[in-house]
Order: structure tokens, then sequence, then C-alpha cells
């Protein structure tokens, strides 16, 4: 098992877990000495879960651990559970690896089993925090639809290598990020209207107004819902100058 956890770290480490292959057997084949998949895979659910299992306390702290009760993978949902980031089912080596174990919220725990049928592994909390945390690649265009509308998109730096644009990619679609974005920005956005209408403002003041909403968020992440809003209607002249 220790060769195990290192493996991974090694693989994940470079964006590789994509190379990891599944496990084809049924659950009662031995996968490893004497022990089969189905004993793997339970070490999870009857070792970890209960409340009276020592490997306890490393679920509740894993579970913890996200900043704010926010979860890692899209930065907006409320921690619900524990995410198998390689599924158990297929990856049963994997099963208790604290590595592999991440908070995540219900909606991004759904994208599990898109993520597993996939070539390129979507981003992993604990690995790629440059690509989640410190660079945008997530941008947002305004729709000249009745009424306004935004639609999310991923655009990856330059720099990046065509790896890890695929896993971009990969990580929107899997997480559903475009719908779940753009139900949050729908509220945002005709709250915002009606401030900015009522009495009408002027253009350079929509835009002041918008650069310091996307200063103040700047400061705790890159890629989210309001960062990509609040940039892509500074930078409308239609819409700052409220032509809609
Ligand atoms: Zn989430």
């Amino acid at each position: 098992m220790i060769n195990v956890a290192t493996y991974y770290d090694n693989l994940a480490n470079q964006g590789q877990l994509h190379e990891v292959p599944r496990s084809d057997q049924r659950d009662t084949e031995l996968v490893i000495g004497q022990v089969t998949k189905g004993e793997l895979k339970n070490l999870y659910d009857h070792q970890m879960l209960p409340r009276n299992k020592s490997a306890r306390e490393i679920y509740d702290n894993l579970r913890s651990a996200a900043p704010g009760g926010r979860c890692p993978t899209c930065g907006f949902g409320h921690v619900y559970t524990i995410d198998h980031f390689l599924p158990k089912s297929a990856f049963p080596f994997f099963s208790v690896l604290p590595e592999n174990l991440v908070p995540s919220c219900r909606d991004c725990n759904t994208g599990k089993m898109a993520r597993a049928a996939n070539d390129a592994q979507s981003f992993h909390p604990y690995y790629d925090v440059g690509p989640l945390m410190q660079e945008q690649w997530i941008f947002a265009e305004v729709l000249r639809t009745v009424p306004i509308s935004v639609r999310y998109f991923v655009q990856a730096p330059l720099h990046w290598n065509q790896l890890l644009a695929l896993r971009a990619a990969n990580h929107f679609r899997d997480y559903k990020i475009a719908s779940r974005f753009g139900v949050e920005a729908a509220s945002e956005l005709s709250a915002l209207i009606h401030y900015f209408i009522s009495p009408p403002m002027q253009p350079h003041e929509i835009q002041d107004t918008l650069d310091r909403r996307l200063r103040a968020e700047r400061q705790h992440q890159c890629n989210s819902w309001k960062i990509a809003l609040f940039e892509a209607l500074r930078d409308c002249a239609w819409f700052c100058s409220l032509e809609f």
C-alpha cells in the first residue's frame, strides 16, 4: 500500500493520473496477494466511514480541511462529502488513500462517472493548485439576449501545454461549470442591472464599480463565476452604456 501511495503521488505530480490502468476484475477476484478487489473497495465503507472506526478521524480531517467549507473543485459549492478522485470501483487500490480523497460538494461529486471514463483527468485539488488557484482559465462573454445573459467558456493560458488545456476543458465539462456558474450569474446580473439603471449610472461609473468588485474577488481566487462575470461586464461597452 505504501508503494501504491508513492505511485499515485508521482503520477499526480505530473498530471498523469489518467495513466493508471483501470481494474476490470470482478469484486471476488484476487488483485494482490490474497486480497480481493471487493475487499480493497470495502476498506472505505467498512473501515473509514463508520464513526466507531479509528480511520474515521482521517475522513473527518479531510472533509473539514477545505478553506471556508467551500468545495475546492468548483470553488463555490458547500463541502458535503468526500469524493474519490479516482473512483474506487475502477481504482480499488486507492479507496482509502488520503491523497485520493478530496472534500467535495454534492454537485461535483456526481461528476465522477463522466470523469472516470476520460483520457485526461480533471484538475486535482491537492496537486493542481497552480491551474486551479493561480491562473485564470474560466472566462465569460456577454450575450445580447432578453434578458441579458453570459456564457462561460475555457481559455487556457498560452503557455499551458496540450495536456493541461485538455484537462481544463474536461474539468469544465465534467463538473458542468458552464451551467452551474450560469445559474449563479443570472441572479447577480439581474441585481446589478437594477442597481445600475435606477437611477442610471454613467458608463465609467459602472465600469469602475465592476472593476472594484473584480479586484475584491481576485483577493481570494482567480477562477470563479463572479470574476469571469464582472470582467466580461466591465469590458462590454454595450452593457456599460446601458444600451440593452
Ligand atoms: Zn464543487
